[in-house]
C-alpha cells in the first residue's frame, strides 16, 4: 500500500513550527507496512490544498492530511474538501455535543465558530475525537483512502491509532482482493525495447497505481499486458479503456491477437484457412522448425502444403533449383538465395505462399559483412515477392526462434495486408 502525507499550516513552512507530525506518520505507517511515498507541506490556501489532495488521490492508495480544519478563517482544509468533492457540510450532532460539554465544563460561552468546527463533509464517515474539538474525517474515493485529521499532534497521534488504522487494515485486506481487469495484446515482429521507446513512448504516461503496464517478451514476440485495478471490475475496465486505445492504435499491425494466448502459428493458421490460402517453406538455417511450429496447430493439413529442409549447398541446388552462379556471387546467405529458395519451394508443391529462411544461426561462422545473427527471409506468392535481411542475435537457438517468428508474421501481414513498417526488428525490404 503506498501513501502520501499532506501536512497544512503557513506555519510550517515559515519555520515557525517544525512538522513533527510527518515524521511520526512516516514512522507509524512504515511500521505498518504502508509505503510512505511523498509527504508534502502546504500553505492555509485553498487552491494548494485542493491541489495537494486532488494529485495525492491521483497517485496512492492512501492520503493522510493533518492541519487546516480549526473554526478559524485561516483553516481553508473543509473549503478545500468542498471545492474537491463539490459536497456540501452538514452539522454532525454528536461532536456538537461534545463540544457544548466541553465549553460548559469549562464554563466558556461558544461561538458561532465553536459551532462550526462541528460541521463536517456530508460524504465523510466521522472520526470521533475524544480528545478535541475538531472531529477527523474519513473518506474512501474510488477505493483511495483518505483521512483528514486536526492538527494538533496528540489529537492526530489519537485519531490515527484509534479511528484510522482499522480502516487501513480493512483497505488493504480489500486491495489483495480488489477487483482487477487484465489485458494482453499480442505483438510481433518488433523488439521489446523499439515498442516501448518508438511505437508506444507515451505508455509511461497511463501508469500509476490503478494501472499497471508490463512488456513480456518471448522468442515469437512481446505480449504487452495492462493490469487496470477499480473498486469494481466495471470501474477497472472503465480505467484500462484508454491505456488500450492508445496501445490499439500505435502498435495497430504489430498486434496480432487480443487475449492471454500468443500462439502466432494457431492466428497464422486461421487467417491461411479463412483466406483459402496454402503454404509451403524452404528453410536452410531454421532446420525445420519453421514446419514444425506450423503443423503444431491441430488442422493445418488444411493450409501447409510441406517444406524442404535445405542444409547444405547441395541440397539447396537439387531440391530448391539455387544455383552455382547465386551461390558464388552472393553466397547462400542472400537475398537472391532466399527469394529462389521460397519461389521453389511453392512452385513445387503448388502451395499460395512461399517462404524461406537462410541465415548464421552461430555462434561462429559469422564475418564482418555476414554477422553471426543475420538471417535473409523470402516470401513468394503470385502477387509478389520480397526478401528481408534481419539482424538476431549471438545465440543460435534464439536466432532460429526469432526467424521463425518474424517468417510467420510477415505470411501474417501480407494476408492481412498491413504494411510492414521499419519498425519490425529493423527489417531491411529487399
Ligand atoms: P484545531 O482545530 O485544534 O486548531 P487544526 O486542524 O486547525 O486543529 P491547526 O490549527 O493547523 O490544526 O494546528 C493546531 C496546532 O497544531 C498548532 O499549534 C499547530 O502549530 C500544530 N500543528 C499543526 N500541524 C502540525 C504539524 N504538522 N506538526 C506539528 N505541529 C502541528
Amino acid at each position: 500500500m503506498k501513501a502520501s502525507i499532506i501536512t497544512v499550516g503557513d506555519e510550517l513552512l515559515s519555520g515557525e513550527r517544525l512538522d513533527t507530525n510527518s515524521q511520526w506518520l512516516g514512522q507509524y505507517l512504515s511500521n505498518h507496512n504502508v509505503e510512505v511515498r511523498r509527504i508534502l507541506n502546504t500553505a492555509d490556501h485553498l487552491g494548494e490544498i485542493e491541489q495537494a489532495l486532488r494529485a495525492a488521490l491521483n497517485e496512492e492508495d492512501l492520503v493522510i492530511l493533518t492541519g487546516g480544519l480549526g473554526p478559524t478563517n485561516d483553516d481553508r482544509t473543509k473549503e478545500a474538501l468542498q471545492n474537491l468533492f463539490q459536497i456540501p457540510l452538514t452539522r454532525h450532532e454528536p461532536t456538537l455535543a461534545h463540544i457544548k460539554k466541553y465549553f460548559d465544563q469549562k464554563n466558556r460561552k461558544m461561538t458561532e465558530s465553536n459551532y462550526r468546527q462541528a460541521d463536517v463533509l456530508s460524504n465523510c464517515e466521522v472520526l470521533f475525537n475524544e480528545t478535541g474539538t475538531a472531529p477527523g474525517m474519513w473518506f474512501e474515493v474510488e477505493g483511495v483512502g483518505l483521512a483528514v485529521l486536526p492538527g494538533v499532534p496528540h489529537e492526530m497521534k489519537y485519531l490515527m491509532k484509534e479511528r484510522v488504522q482499522p480502516k487501513i487494515e480493512r483497505l488493504k485486506s480489500w486491495m489483495d482482493r480488489r477487483p482487477v481487469a487484465i489485458y494482453y495484446l499480442q505483438t510481433a515482429g518488433v523488439g521489446e525495447s523499439t515498442l516501448s521507446d518508438e511505437v508506444l513512448p507515451d505508455l509511461p504516461g497511463y501508469e500509476s497505481d490503478q494501472i499497471k503496464i508490463a512488456f513480456l517478451p518471448h522468442p515469437g514476440g512481446v505480449s504487452i499486458r495492462v493490469n487496470a485495478y477499480g473498486e469494481s471490475l466495471q470501474k477497472a475496465r472503465n480505467k484500462a479503456e484508454p491505456v488500450l486505445s492508445y496501445i490499439r492504435e500505435q502498435a495497430s499491425g504489430h498486434i496480432f491477437h487480443e487475449g492471454r494466448e500468443h500462439s502466432l502459428e494457431g492466428v497464422l493458421g486461421e487467417l491461411l484457412s479463412d483466406s483459402g490460402k496454402r503454404i509451403a517453406v524452404a528453410e536452410s538455417c531454421t532446420g525445420g522448425l519453421l514446419l514444425n511450429t506450423l503443423t503444431d496447430v491441430p488442422g493445418s493439413s488444411a493450409y501447409v502444403e510441406g517444406g524442404i529442409i535445405a542444409y547444405s549447398n547441395e541440397m539447396k541446388k537439387r531440391h530448391l533449383d539455387v544455383t552455382d552462379g547465386m551461390l558464388v556471387e552472393h553466397g547462400a546467405v542472400s537475398k537472391e538465395v532466399a527469394l529462389q529458395m521460397c519461389r521453389a519451394a511453392a512452385a513445387r508443391s503448388d502451395a499460395d505462399i512461399g517462404v524461406s529462411t537462410t541465415g548464421i544461426a552461430g555462434p561462429t561462422g559469422g564475418s564482418a559483412d555476414k554477422p553471426v545473427g543475420m538471417v535473409w527471409i523470402g516470401y513468394w506468392s503470385v502477387n509478389e515477392h520480397f526478401a528481408v535481411k534481419a539482424n538476431f542475435t549471438k545465440d543460435r537457438l534464439i536466432n532460429k526462434q526469432k526467424s521463425v517468428a518474424v517468417a510467420m508474421d510477415l505470411v501474417r501481414r501480407r494476408i492481412q495486408g498491413i504494411e510492414s513498417t521499419p519498425y519490425a526488428l529493423q527489417l531491411q525490404y529487399h
